[in-house]
């Protein structure tokens, strides 16, 4: 009885990635990819790949905090633009549109904890038609506030690349067990 216990045994070792039991034959972890028979070389550049993965993770998850300023921003001088031309310029048709797209900004800033890559890119694609239909009603309006035209443009780009890019490799690293 006790000899079959310790063949039991002998047969499994603890993953050092995940704890999980593995069969002691196996070269990688059933449950997290682990080179649980590798070498210390093989492990070392198994956590490397792990540690990069969650730097990278965090660098997007900087970019995709600038964008949520950013359409927090947006909704601010949309709600402010509102009140403008309704109160100082009695065109009320002008403020309710404006006040609906800055509720859809808050909407969308509140969303991005959830969602960052649909958000973000919702955002982004709202900004840029908003730009454009202002540029065919009133061309000179394409050149006031330029500099942060581009500056917002370039930030939602770089945010809608970094939440794709941080979704897929949460996906990896869930896989690895190293959240
Ligand atoms: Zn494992």
């Amino acid at each position: 009885m006790e000899q079959q216990d310790n063949l039991i045994t002998s047969e499994f070792i603890t993953c050092e990635n995940c704890n999980a039991q593995v069969v002691s034959t196996v070269k990688f972890c059933n449950s997290c990819s682990f080179p649980v028979a590798g070498s210390e070389d093989d492990k070392r550049s198994f956590r490397l790949s792990i540690g990069s993965k969650k730097r990278q993770v965090k660098d997007a998850e900087e970019k995709i905090k600038t964008c949520k300023t950013i359409i927090y921003i947006l909704a601010g001088l949309l709600f402010i633009s509102g009140l403008v031309v309704g109160f100082a310029q009695d065109d009320y048709a002008s403020m309710i549109v404006n006040l609906c797209i800055s509720l859809l900004y808050l909407i969308l800033a509140a969303w991005s904890e959830k969602n960052p890559f649909g958000a973000i890119l919702t955002a982004f694609i709202i900004y840029v038609t908003l730009i454009l239909i202002n540029f065919i009603v009133e061309p000179a309006t394409l050149f006031s506030g330029l500099l942060f035209k581009i500056l917002f443009i370039g930030a939602f780009v770089k945010g809608v690349r970094s939440a794709k890019e941080a979704k897929d490799i949460l996906v990896e690293l869930e896989k690895t067990k190293s959240l």
